[in-house]
């Protein structure tokens, strides 16, 4: 195929597709070579849209974003040092752009030198065959389709391939990317490459990167449909100990992690354009069986944020015993409420996997579509309006209400306020 046009035409939203012409307009008038590469090419060929679009620039990347935002609304971020640019456009779509370049590589694991360059260049820094595929965007050239390193055929082919002998020496971090493309796509990782990886892992290199890149590609796993056919992969090729210390793949966890995949395909966040925090989700799961000092101990080498450690350990420590209690039935709507109310919302999907009864995992559906957003209507300003004044029994009369509400007793601001006011007058009189 020499021309990826069509491909583009049939494969690509109308939105993205107009997005994709400005910009070859705009790198034509301004005199750049902008192609597209990476995931972008291969998933034209997988017949997936990738709404995150790599850009190689010959010319300057910074320039041409800038020139970009003149046309195109969104947020620009430039790191000039590295003649790099992020325009993020609405609805997810993101155009990373780069100046063409070389790298060259004095340490392993370290940061690579660069130096300007060209197209093929750029490509032959790339970490898989599959991902060296690049597409003209320029108009009069639009479509053009460059494959030096055999991207196709290895695409066809199901194979997962590195470009050079010591790909992995220079960035051991591609020992992760292989498994998780391969586990991804459900390809095979080809023999040459597979040698050089084991010999990579037995040589120990990915303790030579640091901590923060090593668990930031770490954390892309967790954005994968299948992170445990990845994680069964690292513990076979011996990397998950090396990853998670003190942790265990076991057979257990394996299905406790396909069951949660499984959850994940039938239930979406109840808020419209909310996606759940799939690291806190998958490392709960992953957790699950150790101990609070262990758990610290990993949350901290990952490097996870303070609210993602404190969802992790929460969730850890609550669901054994909400999972206990809500084995009852029935079970009143206040109870659920009250048990509930504190998990994060990760937690409720985790709670749905583990629940080993359905009507322990009915009730939990039925705290998160009805009974989570069922508050009174009134608030503390209303019964100070009404001349209740406040005092200890305050706070006390409405958690009284919340309850009464959540049981369906009273409904609508007025109900609820006679509500509150014979309350108080029963705790007057019990006083
Ligand atoms: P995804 O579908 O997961 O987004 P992607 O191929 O777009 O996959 P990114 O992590 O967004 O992957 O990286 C963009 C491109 O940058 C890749 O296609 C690859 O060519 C290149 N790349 C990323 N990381 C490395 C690396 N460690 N070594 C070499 N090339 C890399």
């Amino acid at each position: 195929m020499k021309n990826l046009a069509p491909l583009i035409n049939a494969a690509l939203s109308k939105e993205l597709h107009a997005l994709i012409y400005l910009l070859g307009y705009c790198s034509q008038q301004g005199s750049f070579k902008v192609y597209a590469v990476g995931g972008f090419v291969r998933d034209l060929f997988l017949g997936r849209e990738n709404r995150d679009m790599d850009l190689v620039v010959e010319g300057s990347a910074v320039d041409f974003a800038k020139s970009l935002l003149k046309v195109m609304p969104g947020t620009l971020r430039c790191y000039e040092r590295f003649g790099t640019a992020t325009l993020v456009l609405s609805k997810g779509i993101v155009f990373d752009m780069v100046t063409a370049r070389k790298e060259f590589y004095a340490a392993p694991g370290a940061l690579p030198a660069v130096e300007q360059s060209t197209l093929k260049n750029d490509l032959f820094r790339r970490d898989f065959t599959i991902n060296t595929m690049a597409c003209a965007l320029n108009t009069g050239d639009f479509g053009r389709f460059y494959d030096y390193f055999g991207g196709r055929e290895d695409l066809e082919k199901g194979i997962i391939r590195v470009l050079y002998k010591l790909s992995f020496v220079d960035d051991p971090l591609r020992i992760i990317r292989a498994i998780r493309f391969e586990q991804r796509f459900d390809f095979v990782i080809e023999e040459d490459s597979l040698a050089l990886l084991t010999k990579a892992i037995n040589n120990r290199l990915l303790e030579k990167v640091s901590k923060e890149r090593l668990y930031n590609e770490v954390r892309l796993i967790f954005r994968e449909p299948r992170p445990s056919k990845i994680l069964a992969r690292l513990d076979e090729l011996n990397l998950f100990k090396e990853i998670f210390p003190r942790s265990v793949f076991s057979q257990e966890i394996k299905s406790r992690l396909q069951r949660l995949e499984q959850v994940l395909t039938e239930i979406s966040p109840k808020e419209h354009g909310k996606t759940w925090n799939y690291l806190v989700l998958f490392l709960s799961a992953l957790f699950f069986d150790l101990a609070e000092h262990d758990i610290k101990f990993l949350c901290h080498l990952m490097r996870l944020k303070r609210k993602e450690r404190l969802d992790v350990l929460s969730i850890r420590e609550n669901i054994p015993f909400i999972l206990l209690q809500l084995q009852a039935h029935p079970i009143s709507s206040s109870r659920l409420y009250f048990l509930l109310e504190d998990l994060p919302d990760e937690g409720l999907v985790l709670a749905v996997a583990l629940a080993s009864q359905p009507h322990i995992r009915g009730h939990i559906l039925f705290y998160r579509d009805h009974l989570m957003e069922k508050k009174p209507s009134i608030t503390g300003k209303d019964l100070l309006e009404a001349g209740i004044k406040p005092g200890p029994v305050f706070n006390k009369v409405l958690i009284k209400l919340h309850e009464a509400v959540l049981e369906g007793k009273v409904s609508g601001k007025e109900e609820e306020l006679g509500f509150v006011k014979l309350l108080i007058k029963e705790q007057c009189a019990e006083e």
